[in-house]
């Protein structure tokens, strides 16, 4: 059990009762899963060129992670995302949403989800929708095909383009999630808003966050989105709305196109008093924090103890969960060494 306390406050108390409450009063309401750290693609930001993945032994089949999953779900979680890596290519990742999916029908859990770069999408939008999803997050930093294959190393834009094509035409609701970097795509975001919205499509911005290292020096492409904002202000107006998805971004309606703008902010506003979410990894370790290297494992109390071992492993896991993180975007070293790919977006 690995615990980092250094900004967390008071120590907090054990919590009581059945429901997922942290040392701070916070429920435990979101679940994110990387059910692979594995990726088509290496995104410049999120990955090294070289990446070294998890051994494949270590990881949760999917009996395991369904046992964890649906452990959350009787705890009081009314939302999962599936993340990764890429989770359309972990292998036979349809039988783990069908299983998931069940849980729609009971009502307990409100909304499965998940994030995906979109390389797959043509080939499995039509499931995902036969499986109770409704609503997808796509990744898609750009709009120009040289600039993605760049950004993605080995992605192409024309096979996530047809990807987002078909997720439409299935009947999937889309946002697009862009992560603003400097000296990249920061010219791009009034064009791809406009392309986003103009498709129906909501368009989430992200502010980089100091997770692995990579190749590129984060303090020289951060953007702050403070500052996306002002610049959009001087053209469009943007109308303060209520909407929102359980997620950290934080919308405005676009009056001249009509779309929701979202915007997440780790490093320039901190939104963690919210927090309702933890984050599970392939490998059964649960992370409590993006941005703290609080974890604990629940594979081996669950492979031990059942159901019992798995319940007082998540009792333990909310003494562990921080009041917040403290990304810093000018120090050169990462802030996590853990990439992104491991814990999920
Ligand atoms: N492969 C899927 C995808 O790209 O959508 C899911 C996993 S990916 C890690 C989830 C999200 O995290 C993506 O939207 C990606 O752009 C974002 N991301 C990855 N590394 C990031 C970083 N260092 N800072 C901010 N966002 C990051
Ligand atoms: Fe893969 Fe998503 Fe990371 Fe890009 S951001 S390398 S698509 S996991």
């Amino acid at each position: 059990m690995k615990m980092d306390v250094s900004s967390s406050g008071t120590p907090p108390t054990r919590p009581q009762g059945t429901k997922l409450v942290d040392g701070f009063g916070r429920n435990v309401t979101y679940l994110r899963v990387s059910v692979t750290d594995r990726c088509d693609f290496r995104c410049t930001y999120c990955m090294s060129e070289n990446m070294k993945f998890l051994p494949k032994k270590n990881v949760l089949s999917f009996e395991e992670l369904s046992e964890i999953i649906g452990r959350f779900i009787e705890r009081g979680v009314t939302k999962v995302r599936l993340t990764g890596g890429e989770p359309l290519v972990r292998r036979d990742i349809m039988a783990l949403i069908s299983r998931l999916s069940k849980h729609l029908d009971g009502n307990q859990l409100k909304e499965l989800t998940l994030t995906t770069n979109g390389s797959q999408l043509a080939r499995y939008a039509p499931d995902l929708i036969e499986n109770g999803i409704r609503r997808i997050n796509v990744s898609l930093d750009t709009l120009d095909e040289k600039k993605f294959s760049d950004i993605t190393r080995r992605g192409r834009l024309a096979q996530v383009l047809a990807g987002i094509d078909a997720a439409d035409k299935a009947g999937l609701k889309i946002k697009i999630n862009m992560v603003a970097m400097s000296g990249f795509n920061d010219e791009e975001i009034e064009p791809m808003m406009i392309w986003a919205h103009g498709r129906g499509f909501d368009l989430t911005l992200i502010e980089e966050m100091p997770l692995g290292e990579v190749s590129g020096n984060r303090s020289k492409s951060f953007l702050p989105l403070r500052d996306v904002r002002d610049k959009l202000a001087s053209k469009f107006s943007l109308e303060k709305i209520d909407h929102k998805t359980g997620g950290p971004a934080r919308f405005v309606r676009i009056a001249q196109t009509g779309g929701r703008l979202g915007f997440i902010t780790p490093m320039s506003h901190i939104f963690c008093e919210s927090c309702n979410r933890v984050r599970l990894t392939c490998t059964g370790k649960l992370f409590l924090c993006l941005g703290k290297e609080n974890n604990l494992d629940l594979r081996e109390p669950l492979r031990q103890k059942g159901l019992a071992g798995l319940d007082a492993a998540l009792d333990n896991a909310m003494i562990l969960k921080p009041k917040g993180h403290d990304f810093d975007h000018t120090r050169k070293e990462p802030a996590i060494d853990r990439h992104m790919s491991v814990t999920g977006g």
